[in-house]
């Protein structure tokens, strides 16, 4: 089973965006092997396209999150990622019940993220846009699927950011009451 939300995890794989330095856990070919249970590495090359496409997936749902058109040429780079990605022809299933046939062997960077790129997919043509959202925190930058009742959800999670931003809202106002 592909989560509808997988496009975003790749999105997260660098977070604190908002930061000098941002995170990232993709540094290496072997990382992104890791991510998407490749088999093998990918050359430089596929990681870097990967890299790339990654930053693509973000700013198309940075930009929805934030109400703002997305560029035209992040469309395009995903449209011909999608077109040249391999078939979504064939289902199989498995343990965890059914999931898409990738034919991902030639391991380039289209194959290993076919499935992350139809998630983008159809996130971006399904009813559930208007719920991605970024972190309020603006260093964190987190992309997730607001899956609460009402659709208020403002954090990544009340644990990290949430509470960093009730702690820093509790500081300010004891400092006003001083
Ligand atoms: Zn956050």
């Amino acid at each position: 089973m592909i989560r509808p939300d997988l496009c975003l995890d790749f999105a997260n794989t660098r977070y604190y965006r908002g930061q000098a330095t941002p995170t990232e856990t993709l540094n290496a070919p072997a990382d992104l092997a890791a991510w998407t249970k490749a088999a093998k590495a990918p050359s430089t090359k596929e990681f870097e396209t990967a890299l790339a496409l990654r930053e693509t997936i973000y700013r198309l749902f940075d930009a929805h999150a934030q109400g703002k058109a997305a560029a035209p040429r992040d469309l395009e780079t995903l449209n011909h990622a999608l077109a040249r990605a391999p078939a979504r022809t064939a289902l199989k299933r498995g343990r965890d019940g059914y999931s898409w046939d990738v034919d991902a062997r030639s391991g380039t960077a289209l194959a290993l993220l076919a499935p992350a790129l139809w998630s983008a997919a159809d996130l971006l043509a399904g009813p559930r846009l208007d719920r991605v959202r970024r972190c309020a925190n603006p260093e964190c930058g987190w992309l997730f699927l607001d899956d609460s009742r009402a659709g208020k959800r403002r954090w990544c999670s009340m644990s990290a950011c949430g509470n960093r931003a009730k702690a820093r809202r509790h500081y300010h106002k004891s400092k006003e009451d001083a």
